[in-house]
């Protein structure tokens, strides 16, 4: 049983840094857990420290029910993987992987064994003799990955390792990580700031900004459910729409207000009569077609500035009363620019958010 509880946990670099900023976290054993956030929010910090190598300043860690934090790494039963591949390149593929175990002194057909055994797990196994200096970037990734679990660890450390590979070696090593992972059953946490890695790996993802996990839930809860208006554009692509809109009471119905036109607003936002709103949704929520003559007073009128097809759909970038909206159609709509649409969001997606505090409020 590997589960891990991160109990206020704070590390503050030069006396004013603060780094992680009182973060508490429990990752359920074999769970693979994503910490996902913008360059410097803290995720490799938070890392280090369930690593042992840094030492937070408040704080408990704790995995499988010990208190690990005043043990050094190599006490901790947790391997990690890091992005720069840190392989030794005047050794062979053989001796790389059975590194951790020699220093441990485990037995020679021991070594041996299991050392065969990660190796067909990254499907390595051809290359054993060769010198990593040969490899490739992918299969030397696969290197580290494979010196990583030969260890056999309760926790997997990843800190963004597929960040050095090129963009289809990227895709494959993803599925080839996913595979795995669940065959390891070990409890894992990866940094990444890829939104998409993070919803493709993870069980959970934790979203970090400044210090702090802002929200945590399945990648879909966090996709469909954002907490707070940077959560909705951080993840996705394209990103949450965001629309400035006046809660008014029109003939006793509350409603949503851009310009003239307005969406029905559900009854529970009442308390927000009168007052400006965030209006969520994401772009392939929306039901857009060419506006015909008048506009009905339902849906939202935008008009299309670009079109790009995508393959399969096609991204229209629109403009309501000057607010930016995107929108996703089928590729072969009939959307050229300059095209007055009316959209017509899927009520049940829209999102509503608090226009100072971007947050996120729930009416269900
Ligand atoms: P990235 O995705 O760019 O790696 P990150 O989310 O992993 O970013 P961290 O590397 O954890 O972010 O850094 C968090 C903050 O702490 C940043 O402001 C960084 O400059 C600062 N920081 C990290 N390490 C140190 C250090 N050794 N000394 C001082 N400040 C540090």
């Amino acid at each position: 049983m590997a589960n891990i509880e991160l109990r206020g946990i704070t590390k503050i670099f030069d006396k004013k840094v603060r780094a992680v900023n009182d973060v508490s976290l429990t990752i359920a054993d074999q769970e693979f857990m994503v910490l996902l956030g913008p360059s410097g929010c803290g995720k490799t910090t938070l890392m280090r420290m369930i690593a042992g190598l840094e030492y937070p300043e408040a704080g408990r860690i704790v995995i499988g029910g010990g208190d690990v934090t005043d043990l050094p790494p190599r006490k901790r039963n947790i391997s990690m993987v890091f992005q720069s591949y840190a392989v030794f390149p005047h050794l062979t593929v053989f001796d790389n992987i059975a590194f951790g175990l020699k220093m441990n002194k485990t037995g020679k057909a021991e070594i041996v064994r299991r050392t065969e055994e990660a190796a067909e797990l990254v499907q390595l196994s051809p290359y054993l003799e060769r010198y990593s200096a040969q490899l490739s970037g992918g299969q030397r990734q696969r290197v580290a990955v494979a010196r990583a679990i030969v260890m056999e660890p309760a926790v997997l450390l990843m800190d963004e390792p597929l960040s050095n590979l090129d963009a289809l070696l990227r895709l494959n090593f993803r599925a080839e990580l996913k595979r795995l992972v669940a065959e390891l059953k070990t409890t894992t946490i990866y940094v990444t700031h890829d939104q998409v890695e993070a919803m493709s790996l993870g069980d959970r993802i934790a979203v970090m900004r400044d210090g702090k996990i802002v929200q945590c839930g399945t990648p879909m809860e966090v996709y469909e459910r954002p907490a707070t208006e940077f959560i909705g554009g951080f993840i996705g692509s394209p990103p949450m729409n965001f629309l400035k809109v006046r809660l008014e009471r029109v003939d006793g119905e509350l409603r949503a207000m851009l310009g003239s036109h307005g969406l029905p607003a559900p009854a529970m936002l009442a308390d927000h009569a009168d007052r400006d709103l965030l209006l969520g949704i994401r772009a392939e929520n929306i039901e857009a077609t060419p506006v015909d003559g008048v506009a009905s007073q339902d849906g939202l009128v935008s008009k299309t500035l670009v079109v790009e097809l995508l393959g399969a759909q096609m991204l229209v970038t629109g403009e309501i009363d000057g607010q930016g909206i995107k929108v996703l159609v089928r590729a072969d709509a009939p959307i050229k620019p300059g095209v007055d649409l009316l959209l017509h969001p899927e009520l049940d997606k829209l999102r509503w958010f608090d226009a100072e505090s971007r947050n996120e409020i729930v009416v269900s």
